[in-house]
């Protein structure tokens, strides 16, 4: 007996590959350009959908392929307007990713992995172990199902968009880069690279790698210490890739791009809330330009880590501005439905 062979999913073809699909099936190369509208521009989820196919060719397409397409399972609303959404993925695994409103901007908040391999000693998510990397198409869906959430809720486009949701974006650098070309292209969402940012805990050598390859979207480094010592004792990758080379791998980024570079950073109790941290985060804010974000700390459980007080909060703010550097303090958003940063866990 012949086992049937597992399709593939359509949306992990190349162009040119699908185009050989239809030449090989005797059709027009153009068939793959109708196609493809369907798949990104029009979001299908199903070959029926595409109704200026022939019957015949939606069915050969159905022989052939699936749409992976991801599934909003839950959806969870805050009282500050924040929605939640837990997405099953085809193979039944779950992410989460946030629509947050703000009175100028909607912004999407999209995961890159399921889990995380990182261990950040704060981070809820570090809990779920890696499982995978999210493909293209499911990074792309997520910004598609919040597209779509603040025009029906907010009535409203969707404005940016952040890879800080579940993992490592730059550990997942070709799904996530080739989401951002499918986001940014005509033939898909068409939206302006400087609205996504993509948020990393500083993976030196693929900051390297970004810089070379021109990209044009912006950078945010979750920096959270600037001694090794303290970093490496929160973030279990300073130790494998500490602040010198993490500096160096930025001084490189600046110098190719021209584009600066955010770092969010949360003040803890006990943890870097003395002058000498503060001190050393200005000193390296000064490597490139940069600007701060300081997050505020959304409690995981309750273990070690505590928010400094305002007055630390105030007194880094104050540092930092008198030399030059905008810093702005971040509250959290989508707190009471763990939707904030740090909080995805698939709890819902
Ligand atoms: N791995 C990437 C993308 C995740 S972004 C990165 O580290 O940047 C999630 C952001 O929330 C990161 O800046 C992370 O450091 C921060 N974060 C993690 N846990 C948090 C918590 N409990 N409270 C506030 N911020 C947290």
């Amino acid at each position: 007996m012949v086992e049937a062979q597992p399709k593939r999913d359509i949306r992990k073809l190349k162009s040119d590959e699908l185009k050989q699909f239809f030449l090989d099936h005797g059709d027009k190369p153009f068939r793959a350009l109708q196609v493809e509208e369907w798949l990104w521009k029009k979001s299908a989820k199903s070959f029926d959908q595409m109704t200026n196919l022939s019957v015949p060719t939606r069915e050969l397409l159905k022989a052939h392929f699936s749409i992976n397409h991801i599934r909003v399972d839950t959806m969870q609303r805050s009282a500050d307007g924040t929605i939640k959404n837990a997405v099953v993925l085809h193979d039944g695994l779950v992410v989460e990713s946030v629509l947050i409103p703000a009175e100028k901007r909607i912004t999407a908040c999209v995961s890159s992995q399921v889990g995380c391999s990182l261990a950040c000693k704060f981070c809820a998510t570090a809990r779920l172990k890696r499982q995978r990397n999210l493909s293209a198409d499911e990074i792309y869906d997520q910004v598609v199902a919040i597209k779509e959430q603040a025009e029906l809720f907010f009535g409203r486009p969707l404005t940016n968009i952040v890879f800080m949701g579940m993992g490592e974006p730059l550990l997942n650098y070709a799904n996530v880069t080739a989401a951002i070309d499918k986001i940014t292209s005509q033939k898909g969402l068409g939206m302006a690279m400087k609205r996504i940012t993509v948020s990393t805990v500083g993976v030196s050598k693929m900051i390297i790698k970004m810089a070379d390859d021109g990209v044009k979207f912006n950078l945010a480094v979750s920096l959270h210490a600037a001694i090794d010592k303290t970093r490496s004792s929160i973030m279990p990758i300073n130790d494998s890739n500490p602040l010198d080379e993490l500096a160096a791998a930025l001084r490189y980024w600046y110098q190719k791009t021209k584009r600066k570079v955010t770092y969010e950073y949360v003040v803890w109790q006990g943890i870097n809330d003395s002058e000498a941290d503060a001190q050393a985060l200005l000193k390296f804010c000064k490597i490139v330009p940069s600007k701060v974000n300081l997050i505020e700390y959304n409690p995981i459980d309750d273990g070690d880590f505590k928010q400094a007080s305002d007055e630390v909060l105030t007194n880094y703010m104050d540092l930092l501005e008198r030399h030059g550097i905008t810093t702005r303090i971040r509250k959290s958003r989508g707190k009471d439905i763990d939707a904030a940063c740090g909080q995805l866990a698939n709890k819902s």
